[in-house]
């Protein structure tokens, strides 16, 4: 169940608990050889990262995870192989920091509002540098006793629909994906599992997906069981598209999505690292 390959990963620069070296030496220690940093909204991490890799042997793979607006809904697009000094993605991902800065402000004025102060400048401290994201938020409510796990801090305020949840505007699927590609890079549907789709409304998506220059999607992720596997699998056949994998992993402590952790690649799916120049023997150690 260890994989080589783990291109869906999270550090400090967003909502990861480890530092961009610390993920590096804790993957090469694991037996990934090939590992993609990707945290939300910023490539912030990377030059730390690439220079961790190089010491260590690891190769390690540029990445973004887009948060990207879909027909009102949220889905995230990994970016697999991207400059992060190209300047339509910079520019692009200015402009999501910015929406992350002004939706933290609502979060916390709506949270204050419900008897819970100080949410801003908690959530804010435990960002530090990084990307603010709803994990700080949940992490503060943990902090403070007004909530036992980080799970029920986004069952009961930070989920769509909760006191805490306000809808943003990310960018929208066709300029994100155009983001990527301008910046050389591959884009990825992530975890698309998560999204809770009928069939039918995948397909929709998976359609505007490809016509908008998408070229794969995540076929194991950390939390991918059988069923999950076979169903991605068969949509990246029917739309022609590559399959990634990934173990979304943010942080120790959820030893359930660890670094490499991953189920085998499925059978007759191209997988994307063919594109990216890397040649594998074999996929599992
Ligand atoms: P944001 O991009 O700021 O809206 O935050 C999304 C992040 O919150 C995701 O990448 C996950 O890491 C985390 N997240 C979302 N929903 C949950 C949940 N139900 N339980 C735990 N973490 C979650
Ligand atoms: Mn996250
Ligand atoms: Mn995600
Ligand atoms: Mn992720």
């Amino acid at each position: 169940m260890t994989s080589r390959v783990d291109f869906h990963t999270h550090s400090k620069a967003s909502d990861g608990l480890l530092s961009p070296s610390e993920l590096v030496e804790r993957a090469h220690g694991k037996g990934v050889r090939y590992l993609a940093l990707t945290d939300h909204d910023t490539t912030a991490g990377i030059a730390e990262a690439q220079a961790a890799a190089l010491k260590t042997g690891l190769h390690l793979i540029p990445g973004v995870e887009l948060s990207v607006t879909w027909e009102n809904q949220c889905l995230h697009i990994v970016g697999l192989d991207i400059d992060p000094l190209q300047t339509t993605l910079a520019g692009g991902l200015e402009s999501l920091r910015d929406l992350r800065n002004s939706r933290a402000i609502e979060m916390g004025r709506r949270l204050e509002k419900k008897g819970i102060s100080g949410a801003l400048q908690g959530a804010r401290r435990l960002a530090g540098e990084g990307m603010i994201t709803r994990t700080h938020f949940a992490q503060y409510l943990v902090d403070q006793n007004h909530c036992p796990t980080i799970q029920k801090a986004f069952d009961h305020y930070l989920s769509r629909g909760k006191a805490g949840y306000v809808q943003t505007p990310w960018v929208d699927l066709e300029n994100g994906i155009g983001w990527i590609n301008a910046a050389g890079g591959t884009a990825v549907l992530a975890h698309p599992q998560r999204y809770k789709m009928t069939a039918t409304r995948m397909r929709k998506l998976l359609a505007a997906y490809r016509d908008a220059g998408g070229q794969a999607i995540e076929v194991v992720c950390g939390n991918s069981n059988r069923d999950d596997i076979r169903n991605s699998a068969g949509f990246a056949r029917e739309f022609g598209l590559l399959g990634s994998v990934g173990s979304d992993f943010h942080s120790p402590d959820t030893p359930w999505t660890e670094i490499g952790r991953l189920r085998p690649f499925p059978e007759h799916v191209e997988p994307v690292w063919t594109k990216l120049g890397i040649a594998l023997n074999s996929f599992v150690t």
